[in-house]
């Protein structure tokens, strides 16, 4: 194993708790260039003094990800499978849980494992492997899996890397093949679940404390959800007794999928009551603009980034502007939702982004809530890992 110097400030970091490294993290950056895929290497400061242990897996986000601050921990069969199945014991409550069927079971860097997840839907999981180097490993995680969790039905694996030749980059691993749809519950409301076919499985798992909030807010109320993908948050308002959605999604898919979790919970998608749209965001807001339409709850969920024919959206450049002209859209009394995952967005720019916007607003717009990781998605101390940021304002009269 090579030692590698961190720069000071590195040091620190690790010492309060991050664990991501980048290639300016060390003082000789240009030696962590010919550092191998999955090589685990030796971190220490500047009297050469022992820091921590990482392993080289590089993504979007970072190089490498500390595992171990204890000299030594081997990187081994037997510290993945002591790491899951602490993981597994802090999902007890999940497991048990009879009317939530879907949850993170494993969740990288807050898990102690950077760069791999595991979702758990009613007995199947789907395991996202992050980077070359942390895939190379992929059978003790998998045994760890099996091993530790005796309830699990088959396994389907995502690669989020530029995968080599003959790796399918999705794909079932092992066990019995999902029903297609799988259903799951989540607070006693059914959802779609469609393994192997796309690294988004039809459900945001860290969304569902917003969706709960949403399906408790939304009684005899409408509700725009914006981006809505399949769903999810008109279903959730929906069974909460919404008398209207609207749910606006550019993605053709996005119609069958919304009506498909629409039926599983028993609502008639096809009433005038529950309007799907399959159009661009940006235009549908000029239409509702023109109607002069209001909504008491307007949901707004976003990718980081978005380019459609017309318009071109990046998150931390565009969501105030966005914002701004959603609250024109919601009702006097009413409530806006923004959320974003984008994680080189941080929350005070959100936030401030939205503040702004909100002050441009005539009327009275006040921040009452706000949400992040549920409690099945641990962070570790990095600021990519606590990647989502979700504010509700209400709208004064
Ligand atoms: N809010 C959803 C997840 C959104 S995922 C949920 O909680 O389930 C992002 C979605 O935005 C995708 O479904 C994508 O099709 C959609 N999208 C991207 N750009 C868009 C645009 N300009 N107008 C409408 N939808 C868009």
């Amino acid at each position: 194993m090579k030692n590698y110097q961190l720069t000071k400030t590195a040091v620190e970091r690790l010492l309060a708790g991050e664990r991501l490294l980048q290639l300016d993290d060390f003082e000789r950056y240009q030696l962590l260039e010919q550092a191998d895929e999955g090589e685990v290497i030796a971190l220490v400061d500047a009297g050469q003094q022992f820091v921590a242990k990482a392993l080289v897996g590089r993504q979007h986000k970072g190089l490498a990800w500390v595992f171990t601050l204890v000299k030594y921990d081997p990187w081994s069969a037997e510290f993945v499978e002591e790491m899951f199945a602490e993981s597994v014991q802090r999902r007890n409550p999940y497991f048990r849980d009879t009317q939530t069927t879907a949850f993170r079971l494993f969740n990288g860097e807050g898990d102690g494992i950077g760069g791999v997840t595991m979702d758990w839907y009613a007995g199947f999981v789907q395991i996202n492997w992050y980077s070359q180097g942390m895939y190379q490993y992929r059978q003790w995680f998998i045994d760890a899996l099996r091993k530790n969790v005796p309830q699990l039905i088959g396994i389907y694996e995502t690669c989020r890397f530029a995968v080599s030749e003959g790796v399918p980059a999705i794909a079932h691993t092992y066990g019995e093949v999902a029903p297609h749809p799988l259903i799951i519950k989540e607070n006693d409301v059914s959802y779609a679940i469609h393994l192997g076919e796309e690294w988004m499985t039809g459900l945001f798992l860290d969304q569902r404390e917003v969706r709960q909030f949403v399906q408790t807010q939304s009684r005899h109320l409408s509700v725009l959800n914006l981006f809505s993908y399949t769903g999810g948050f008109s279903v959730a308002a929906a069974v909460g007794g919404a008398s209207r959605t609207v749910s606006v999604d550019v993605a053709n898919r996005s119609l069958t999928r919304t009506q498909e979790n629409f039926a599983l919970n028993e609502i008639d998608a096809l009433s005038q009551s529950h309007e799907i749209r399959v159009m661009d965001v940006f235009d549908y807001i000029q239409y509702a603009k023109r109607h002069q339409l209001r909504f008491d709850v307007v949901v707004c969920d976003p990718p980081s980034f978005a380019r459609t024919k017309d318009y071109q959206f990046r998150a931390e450049h565009d969501y105030g502007q966005l914002a701004s002209q959603l609250f024109e859209l919601t009702a006097p009394g009413g409530l806006c939702i923004f959320s974003t995952n984008h994680s080189a967005y941080s929350r005070q720019q959100f936030l401030d982004d939205i503040t702004r916007a909100s002050k441009k607003h005539v009327g009275n717009v006040q921040l009452i809530q706000s949400f992040g990781l549920p409690e099945d998605f641990p962070t570790s101390m990095d600021d990519v890992s606590a990647y989502l940021k979700v504010f509700v304002f209400y709208r004064g009269h």
